[in-house]
């Protein structure tokens, strides 16, 4: 496989300009609500990365939700309000892409496409986010492999887009005390079997507000090159997964912590 280690030995760096990129060696902080909702919300995100030097935000406008009837997202009208916030502001966006006829009006006002966990297996998808230039952070399937995570990855790969990074968020197993099981031994294996650099969404991954920034530095400490998790200035009022999301006072204290582990590990 061309994701493969034996294919390429030296690890992949994930270059989103302007001095920022996700590659191994280093530990990138993406940070944000799960779902855009207004104007004065990026605002109040943007400035609550600004102030921990975070340079990468995630927000959902186009949603997948287990149900109809829950909130869907802004759509293009919540992206293109929040690419002038974020462009302005230095800060890089990532955002989920659910369908191939999404790309090409989302493709100038997002820096790294993410593919959510319902759709990793899309390999229309996969094919078409492999003909472009821009950075792709590929969620592990709700009851994908590891092996299945690295065979969507070369869709990707092998359609010619290097710009690629694999996301660890929790699989579905039998535990219900949990909303996922974050499944952080494939942190090391991905590591080992690939050269693309590897995050971990702890959010998702337990979804419980309480306990993400322990799963976070456990994360780091498994070798991630990057943690994902949500935050929210009122978590309880969140439009969606509000019961996995930090709010600032815990996000700023989880980066320190981020940043520490990370520098003795
Ligand atoms: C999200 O990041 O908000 C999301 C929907 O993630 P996942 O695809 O991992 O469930
Ligand atoms: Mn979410």
């Amino acid at each position: 496989k061309l994701v493969s280690k034996k294919w390429k030995a030296k690890p992949t760096t994930v270059d989103l300009g302007d001095g920022i990129a996700i590659k191994d060696g280093d530990m990138a902080i993406i940070s944000g609500p799960c779902s855009i909702e207004s104007e004065e919300q990026i605002e109040r995100v943007i400035a609550h990365l600004k102030e921990n030097n975070v340079t990468m935000m995630r927000g959902g406008v186009f949603k997948p939700r287990s149900s109809p009837y829950a909130f869907r997202g802004l759509g293009m009208e919540g992206l293109k309000l929040w690419h002038q916030h974020a462009k302005a502001a230095g800060i890089k966006i990532v955002t989920e892409v659910m369908q191939v006829s999404q790309i090409e009006e989302m493709h100038d006002y997002v820096d790294v496409f993410q593919v959510g966990a319902r759709n990793t297996q899309n390999f229309n998808l996969l094919d078409e986010l492999g003909k472009i230039d821009k950075a792709v952070l590929l969620k592990r399937g709700i009851s994908g492999t590891i092996e299945e995570l690295l065979q969507s990855a070369e869709y990707v790969f092998s359609g010619g887009n290097e710009k690629l990074i694999l996301c660890e968020r929790g699989i579905r197993t039998y535990e219900r005390a949990s909303r996922n099981t974050l499944d952080l031994n494939a942190v090391p294996i991905l590591k080992s079997k690939s050269h693309l650099p590897v995050v971990v969404d702890p959010s998702h991954g337990i979804g419980i507000r309480d306990f993400v920034p322990q799963m976070a530095l456990a994360g780091v400490m498994a070798g991630a090159d990057g943690i994902i998790y949500e935050s929210h200035e009122h978590p309880d009022q969140a439009y969606s997964d509000g019961q996995q999301t930090l709010n600032f006072t815990q996000s700023s204290e989880l980066i320190g912590y981020i940043r520490k582990i990370f520098e003795v590990r």
